[in-house]
């Protein structure tokens, strides 16, 4: 008998009748002959909800709070689809994150699994159950519930199919799979069929919400293969597998775009050795991501540094740089919300040059000014004004010839 993951995400399971569907469909899954591991996210936007209400209270809430918060939305959805399926005449089990044991690491907000025990799931499974496990959340040693990042039901799903020994790991969202850019901004993006674990994890990294980055880095660690597909119909999606050599033919495989970005500049600092280094592990030490990093060159005895950061964590990165300022005798810090990143992905990259040329001309002849640039051996990324993310998108897009 073979057992398969199903992952549903918050817009397929965002009303009652939207559970009983996918209810439906994970019930004929089980007929078909499978035992069937389901992992659902919270209802519709049920966790903007709950921030935002932790929100109304205090402008930084703690951290293992907002954890025990949030983690409330997957719960409720899991049970409502053992609930659903129980209505269908058969058996099925939810399970949270500490039932499933899905041990993770302290870091609240966005915690990373280091072990999974599944022996509950095993056990379930055997009794002829489906399971129904809450997406996103995990415990730590202490018992305190963690979360795994915006997005991260993907990689409990991927989990569990790696940890499982599952045939297959399916992915349902609200689009047909993974395009070659958000086809909310881009209608004219093209479903692709396949995409290489590194291609996909640098465009889910990149800001392409459609799969969680760490699920990827699980399924590539792992061999998991993954379906990315619609939960509103039955059409094949897009396969996220191994490379291959056609793989490498194709320059460009897509453009994304990522809002959730700020910038802050710390301004004259004492152009000395060392400077750099306390900047970062200062923000390091306190489990903020940087992205992005400039130094402009220093004509006077002073450098700039500029770099970028999720936009939710500005708040705790201005609080940081400011102190340095302080600490290290810089005039102060400067701080931008109204900016996104832009990239194109692609292996073909590799071997191909005039990538970079052809997508700065782009965006020079829609008159769109280009901020910060970082480069890697698959992908460009920039840095531009926020309101012109979907211009610059789409633009870059057609430059690309990437449509259907
Ligand atoms: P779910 O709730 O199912 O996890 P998400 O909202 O997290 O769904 O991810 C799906 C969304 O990702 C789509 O609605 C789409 O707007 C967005 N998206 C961004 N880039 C891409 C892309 N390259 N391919 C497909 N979807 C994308
Ligand atoms: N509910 C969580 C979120 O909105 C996790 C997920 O949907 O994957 O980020
Ligand atoms: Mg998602």
């Amino acid at each position: 008998m073979a057992l398969i993951v199903q992952k549903y995400g918050g817009t397929s399971v965002a009303t009652p009748e939207r559970i009983k569907r996918v209810a439906e469909r994970i019930v004929r899954a089980k007929k078909e002959g499978n035992q069937v591991v389901v992992v659902v996210s919270a209802m519709g936007d049920t966790t903007d909800h709950l921030i935002d209400l932790a929100q109304k209270i205090a402008a930084q809430p703690d951290e293992r709070e907002m954890d025990m918060l949030v983690a409330t939305g997957e719960q409720a959805s899991s049970a409502l689809m053992a609930i659903a399926i129980h209505t269908l005449g058969e058996p099925a089990i939810s399970l949270t994150g500490a039932q499933v044991e899905i041990l993770t690491d302290e870091i609240h907000t966005k915690a990373r699994i280091v072990k999974i025990g599944a022996d509950r799931i095993r056990k379930e499974l055997k009794e002829g159950k489906i399971v129904i496990v809450a997406g996103f959340q995990g415990i730590t040693r202490e018992q305190d519930i963690t979360t795994l990042g915006r997005g991260g039901s993907d990689t409990t799903a991927v989990a569990l199919a790696a940890v499982l020994a599952a045939s297959s790991c399916e992915i349902y969202t609200d689009v047909d799979g993974v395009f070659t850019a958000d086809p909310r901004i881009v209608p004219e993006a093209r479903k692709l069929s396949r995409i290489a674990y590194e291609e996909m994890l640098e465009m889910a990294s990149l800001g392409a919400k459609v799969l969680h980055p760490r699920s990827v880095e699980f399924a590539k660690k792992y061999g998991v293969l993954i379906h990315v597909r619609s939960s509103f119909n039955d059409q094949e999606g897009t396969i996220v597998t191994e490379e291959d050599k056609d793989m490498e033919d194709i320059l460009v495989t897509g453009v994304t775009h990522d809002e959730n970005q700020a910038k802050v500049t710390i301004v004259d600092i004492p152009d000395q050795p060392g400077m750099a280094a306390k900047i970062f592990s200062t923000l390091a030490s306190a489990n903020i991501n940087v992205d992005m990093i400039t130094q402009s060159s220093s004509v006077t005895e002073t450098n700039d540094i500029s770099f970028t950061v999720e936009e939710n964590s500005l708040g705790k990165s201005m609080a940081l740089a400011e102190q340095l300022a302080k600490d290290l005798h810089a005039w102060g810090v400067t701080s931008d919300r109204d900016i996104a990143k832009i990239s194109v992905v692609g292996l073909g990259m590799r071997s191909h040059a005039g990538v970079a040329a052809r997508m700065f001309e782009t965006l020079g002849a829609e008159g769109i000014n280009i901020q910060m640039i970082s480069t890697s051996e698959i992908k460009i990324s920039i840095i531009i004004e926020r309101a012109q993310t979907a211009q610059a998108v789409k633009a870059i897009h057609q430059a690309f010839e990437l449509g259907g």
